[in-house]
């Protein structure tokens, strides 16, 4: 096994008012994913929540909405017929539709709940399975119809900060026959990971990290949860799905446990305050190198003084912060997983 786990210390020296200008240190880490090589800077003097954020108005104003129960089954668009004869597909709660603003070959919506608005602990599994089983049936039959589209991702962009118009919970399931650049980093790097090792790096990195304790959260079924060494957003929480290519072989157990984690992530994010995230699983199919990955990542939260966590390193520079040092989440969090 190759994975090393590099890091860079660096250190800003200042006179400090807040201590009546006397000589002070503040520690940098910069740490490079042992996959993509990517460099990430640990960043701990963040700004924390002001509080509970009331999102009465906030509901108020957007109750005319599209994927509310009495609209969503008449106002929504239509897959081709050739594709979902229906026009629509249902699970349980969960309703499936192509986006009418979509950002690639085939964008679906699936809307979660009947539930306009949600706090985080009140998003529970059995919406979660529901709605990745019908993502999952959406990628199935849209690949039956083109086996080209290969590259999937099921992702949630929940509440403003994490760049979602509509407030009603919903997924993104967008897949084409050409990668993103995440996509694209990963799947390069874990081709040639595998051509020097004549092994799979998530099993590799999953071994190494059940071993090191210090950022391993759980294994709930075949999913193993844990915090990236070198996290590309603030609390990031992977999960690594082993055993499969893409998520179109996924059974109900699999399915199950992905939405116990992101339920566990959800609960620690709401316990801190926070109430924006992003999610995405990254699925491509017929690649021997390649599993499946989930990425969860907290967003500053909406609050009436919003501070954006994208700054020009992360903009311009392509360096990615993190918030908090990832072996500190993984013990604050690894209560909440089952
Ligand atoms: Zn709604």
């Amino acid at each position: 096994m190759e994975i090393k786990f590099e890091r860079f210390h660096l250190q800003a020296d200042l006179l400090s008012p807040l201590k009546e200008f006397e000589s002070v240190s503040v520690p940098t880490e910069v740490r490079i994913d042992p996959l993509t090589k990517r460099r990430s800077r640990i960043i701990t003097w963040g700004l924390p929540p002001t509080g509970k954020f009331d999102f009465s108005q906030l509901m108020a104003e957007s109750k005319e909405c599209f994927f509310c129960p009495e609209n969503v089954l008449s106002k929504t668009p239509q897959f081709p017929k050739e594709i979902i004869p229906a026009g629509r597909i249902s699970m349980g709660k969960a309703v499936g539709f192509p986006n009418l603003s979509p950002v690639g070959t085939y964008g679906s919506v699936v809307v979660l709940c009947r539930e306009h608005f949600l706090h985080l602990n009140q998003f529970t599994p059995e919406i979660y399975e529901e709605a990745l089983s019908l993502s999952i049936e959406i990628i199935r039959r849209i690949m039956a119809f083109d086996p080209d589209t290969r590259y999937w991702q099921i992702s949630q962009n929940f509440l403003l900060p994490g760049g979602s118009s509509i407030l009603h919970p919903h997924l993104q399931v967008i897949g084409d026959p050409i990668p993103t650049n995440e996509m694209e980093w990963l799947l390069d790097a874990s081709s040639s990971y595998y051509y020097r090792n004549k092994a799979l790096y998530w099993n590799d990195l999953v071994q190494i990290e059940q071993g090191l304790g210090k950022r391993f959260i759980a294994s709930t079924g075949k999913i193993h949860w844990f915090v990236p060494f070198a996290p590309i957003g603030f609390n990031e929480v992977c999960g690594s799905i082993e055993g499969h290519g893409s998520t179109t072989t996924l059974g109900s157990e699999e399915i199950n446990s992905l939405a116990k984690g992101i339920v566990s992530t959800l609960k620690y994010y709401e316990d801190k305050g926070l109430n924006s995230f992003n999610f995405s699983i990254y699925s491509i199919a017929s690649e021997f190198a390649f599993q499946p990955l989930i990425r969860i990542i907290s967003r500053t939260p909406i609050q009436s003084f919003y501070l954006n966590d994208w700054t020009s390193f992360e903009v311009l520079h392509s360096e990615l912060t993190s918030n908090i040092v990832p072996e500190e989440l993984c013990r604050e969090i690894r209560p909440y997983f089952p």
